[in-house]
């Protein structure tokens, strides 16, 4: 897609340090480096975000992923852990509207990433715990 800065990475009229290529998939280092080694996994294809997958396209980006973490714990076996994290839309912290997947190495507490969780368990009843289920299980039986 014109305009779009990771297509243009992908036709190489943008640098990027490559880690993984191959007919449906690019890999490279994030240019902010959070921690070191980290990496986004993109289709190809340009698609948004992960409304716009279809099933063939999702197993082809994250079939990719286990290989390419392997890789960075093999390169950096200092990692104690990894996140691996994909923002859809702008408040979800999306800023590049072409889909990608972060593989972000840990390394300590102190490192430079951090992802909050809320516990609202307390604010929910069993019954509305079950409304929410049903309301979304509907829908995915309309998934084909
Ligand atoms: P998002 O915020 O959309 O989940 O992540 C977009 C990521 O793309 C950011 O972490 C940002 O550092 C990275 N990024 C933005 N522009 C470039 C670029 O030109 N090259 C590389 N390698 N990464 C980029
Ligand atoms: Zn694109």
């Amino acid at each position: 897609m014109e305009n779009c800065i990771f297509c243009k990475i992908i036709k190489q009229e943008i640098p990027s340090y490559k880690i993984y290529e191959d007919e449906k998939v690019y890999a490279f280092l994030d240019i902010s480096q959070a921690t070191k080694g980290h990496t986004l996994v993109i289709p190809k294809q340009h698609v948004s975000d992960i409304f716009e997958y279809d099933e063939v396209l999702a197993a082809d980006v994250f079939s990719r992923i286990p290989k390419i973490a392997r890789s960075i714990e093999e390169a950096f076996p200092e990692m104690q852990g990894l996140n691996i994290l994909n923002n859809n839309r702008e408040l979800a912290y999306q800023s590049v509207f072409h889909s990608h997947v972060h593989l972000v190495p840990r390394y300590s507490k102190e490192d430079d990433f951090s992802i909050h969780f809320g516990n609202h368990q307390s604010e929910y009843s069993a019954e509305e715990l079950q409304q929410i289920q049903h309301t979304i299980v509907k829908q995915v039986k309309n998934i084909d």
